[in-house]
C-alpha cells in the first residue's frame, strides 16, 4: 500500500485519480481549497477507511508523510484561472515550491500536472515535448501558461539541485464526468447548452482544433508516468491524437443529445490557440505502450449521461 497525496483532489481530474488509487489499495489524502473543486466529486469516497480530506491551500506549506504526490491544484478553465490571475500564478508557483519542498523533505516522488498550454499558440504541429512553445507573457492566458511553465522550471531545478524524484506530465484537453457545469470549457459548455436546448456558443468561426482525451485514459497515463524509473522525468505529453474542429464538436454534441439547439458564433477569446494536437510517441515508448483507448463518441456518451444526471 502506497500513501499518496493528491493536491486538487476534489477537482475534475483529481477526483478520478483519488478513486482509481483507492480502488488499487492505496492510502489517499485529497488536499483541496474547493476553489473550483467540490466535495460532491468525492463524497462517495468519504466512507472509505483509507481516504482522508485536507482543506488546505497549496500556497501555504503543508506537511504529511507520503510516498507519492500528484500536484494538480490549479484552476484549469480559462474563466476560472482568469478570475484572479495573481492567485493563479501564486497557486502554480508557490504551490510547486511548497509541494517540491515537501517532496524533498520526506523523499517522496512528485508528479506535476502540467499542460499543453506551455506550447501556447503552437507554431509546430503536432507538438512534441522538444518544442519550446509560443506563449504571450502578458496576455489573458499568461497567468496560467507562464505559471505552469515556471512550475516546470522549478520541478527540473529541484531535480537537478536537490535530487528530488520528479515527473512532469503535459496534459492535453481532457473531458469526462465531474467537470464543473459552468467552468466554460468547450465540452461541458456545449453539452450543458445542448441539454437545455440553448444556443451553442462557438467562439470564432469554429475552425480552431483541439484533441480531446477521456479522463480514464489520462488517469492511466498519469499512474504509469508515476511508476516509470527515476531516471525518466519527462516532460511527457498525455493526450489523444484525434483532432477535431470545434464546429464539428458542436454538431456532434447536438446530434448525440438530440437537441434543438442552434449554433451561434461569438468573439474568439484573446490568444486562443488555432490548433492543438499532441505528439505522444514519447509516452508510447516510455509508458509501457500507453495510448488513449476511448473514442470521442464513447467518452461523450458517458459525459452526456453525467450532465443529464446533474442538470435539472
Ligand atoms: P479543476 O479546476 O476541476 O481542478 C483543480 C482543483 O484544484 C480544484 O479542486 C480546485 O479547488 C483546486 N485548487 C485550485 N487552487 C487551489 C489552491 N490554491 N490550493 C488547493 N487547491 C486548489 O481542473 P482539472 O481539469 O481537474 O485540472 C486539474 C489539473 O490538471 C490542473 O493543474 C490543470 O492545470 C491540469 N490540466 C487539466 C487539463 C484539462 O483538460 N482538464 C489540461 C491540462 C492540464
Ligand atoms: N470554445 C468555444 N465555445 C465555448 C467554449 C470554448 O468555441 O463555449 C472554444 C475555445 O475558443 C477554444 C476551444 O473551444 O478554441 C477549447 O476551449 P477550452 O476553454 O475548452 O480549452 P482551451 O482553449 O484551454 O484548450
Amino acid at each position: 500500500m502506497k500513501r499518496v497525496l493528491i493536491t486538487g483532489g476534489a477537482g475534475f481530474i483529481g477526483s478520478h485519480l483519488c478513486e482509481r488509487l483507492l480502488n488499487e489499495g492505496n492510502d489517499v489524502i485529497c488536499l483541496d481549497n474547493y476553489f473550483t473543486g467540490s466535495k460532491k466529486n468525492i463524497v462517495h469516497l468519504l466512507s472509505h477507511p483509507y481516504f482522508e480530506l485536507a482543506r488546505h491551500d497549496v500556497t501555504q506549506s503543508y506537511y504529511a508523510e507520503v510516498d507519492e504526490i500528484y500536484n494538480l491544484a490549479c484552476p484549469a478553465s480559462p474563466i476560472h484561472y482568469q478570475y484572479n490571475p495573481i492567485k493563479t500564478v501564486k497557486t502554480s508557483v508557490m504551490g510547486a515550491i511548497n509541494m517540491l519542498g515537501l517532496a524533498k523533505r520526506i523523499r517522496a516522488k512528485i508528479l506535476q500536472a502540467s499542460t499543453s498550454e506551455v506550447y501556447g499558440d503552437p507554431a509546430v504541429h503536432p507538438q512534441p515535448e522538444s518544442y519550446w512553445g509560443n506563449v504571450n507573457p502578458i496576455g489573458k492566458r499568461s497567468c496560467y501558461d507562464e505559471g505552469k511553465r515556471c512550475a516546470e522550471t522549478l520541478f527540473m531545478d529541484y531535480h537537478i539541485q536537490n535530487k528530488v524524484r520528479i515527473k512532469i506530465a503535459r496534459i492535453f484537453n481532457t473531458y469526462g464526468p465531474n467537470m464543473h457545469p459552468n467552468d466554460g470549457r468547450v465540452v461541458s459548455n456545449f453539452i450543458v447548452q445542448a441539454l437545455k436546448n440553448a444556443d451553442i456558443s462557438v467562439y470564432g468561426d469554429g475552425n480552431q482544433t483541439r484533441s480531446f482525451q477521456y479522463v480514464d485514459d489520462l488517469v492511466e497515463g498519469m499512474i504509469r508516468m508515476m511508476d516509470t524509473p527515476d531516471a525518466f522525468t519527462g516532460p511527457v505529453n498525455l493526450g489523444n491524437t484525434n483532432e477535431f474542429r470545434i464546429i464539428d464538436l458542436a454538431r456532434l454534441i447536438i446530434k448525440m443529445t438530440g437537441s434543438n439547439s442552434k449554433i451561434i458564433h461569438e468573439a474568439l477569446p484573446q490568444n486562443d490557440p488555432i490548433q492543438r494536437k499532441p505528439d505522444i510517441s514519447l509516452a508510447q515508448k516510455e509508458l509501457n505502450g500507453w495510448s488513449p483507448e476511448i473514442e470521442l463518441e464513447d467518452g461523450l456518451e458517458k459525459t452526456i449521461a453525467y450532465f443529464r444526471s446533474i442538470i435539472k
